[in-house]
């Protein structure tokens, strides 16, 4: 028998204590699945093993109980699957798409300067960070420090045509419905660093089509990185979910929450004694 339940999931990174905003994405997708008949799946996105911690990835877990959700086992923990993300990348070798960059943070800086000194403002990606300036051309020693980034410019050529995906939430320019993807806007993005052999790009969209999903519900502060989601989906051949970009929650100040910001922490606020329908109605949900 097939299942065609829609599949949710909330994914998040046990770097830091969970805030307003996690409780906002979380229960969202639990109530979408719920409404929906669907399955609410938890991922724990931690290869970042020096930031991400079993003391906080408990600690995480305990949040998300104690808000009244539950979901399926078992939990998917990417630092157990780097094996997975490995093979999509020499997929993506295989086919040329990657290459070694070298260029440290501070070449990025001199050279991205250099050319803005000139008078030429150097391209940014949607998140403000200059476009990296090196290309495949580089080499480096072998024991000289790399990343492993997609040479876009032949991803965009092996796809052909821009990719699409549907909104069903929206984004910043209230986007929605047919979105077509902008993915040379984040130039080469960053794969795999030498000792890590992924990044969040690359196995986030594995893991969605590894598991299942087929509703990817989150914050829009994500909305313009699915335009690299999506391209890795077809360059690794991998299916389309529906996408649902939500409101953020914002600190009172209108900044965006932060983990470090201790007052909106879901920690916090349990010991200064809110309940979970306490913080239900602080997000408006
Ligand atoms: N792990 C990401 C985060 O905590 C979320 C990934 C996603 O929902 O696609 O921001």
């Amino acid at each position: 028998m097939t299942d065609d339940r829609p599949v949710f999931r909330f994914a998040p990174s046990p770097n830091g204590a969970l805030h307003l905003g996690h409780a906002y994405s979380a229960i969202l997708n639990f109530e979408m699945a719920r409404e929906s008949g669907g399955r609410f799946l938890l991922r724990v996105e931690d290869i970042d093993t020096e930031r991400c911690s079993p003391a906080l990835e408990r600690a995480m877990l305990d949040d998300l109980a104690w808000l009244g959700l539950s979901w399926e086992e078992r939990v998917r923990r990417q630092s157990e699957h780097f094996a997975d993300y490995e093979k999509a990348l020499d997929a993506l070798e295989a086919e040329g798409l990657v290459y070694r960059a070298y260029l440290s943070r501070s070449e990025i800086r001199r050279l991205v300067e250099a050319h803005e000194t000139a008078g030429t403002p150097w391209p940014r990606d949607p998140d403000g960070a200059p476009l990296y300036p090196g290309s495949r051309e580089e080499c480096g020693d072998d024991d000289a420090p790399y990343l492993l980034r997609l040479d876009m410019e032949r991803a965009l050529a092996w796809r052909g045509e821009a990719p699409e995906w549907i909104e069903e939430g929206s984004g910043p320019d209230g986007q929605s419905g047919p979105v077509s993807a902008d993915p040379a806007a984040w130039g080469d993005v960053v794969l795999a660093r030498r000792d890590t052999p992924t990044s969040y790009n690359l196995s986030v969209v594995l893991d969605d089509a590894l598991q299942g999903v087929t509703h990817v519900v989150r914050g829009r502060d994500l909305f313009h990185a699915t335009s690299v989601h999506v391209l890795l989906q077809d360059l690794l051949g991998l299916p389309r979910p529906r996408y649902f970009h939500h409101d953020l929650v914002l600190a009172e100040d209108g900044r965006k929450l932060s983990k470090s910001n201790r007052d909106t922490s879901l920690q916090s606020l349990r010991a200064a004694g809110a309940t979970p329908e306490d913080i239900r109605r602080m997000i408006g949900l």
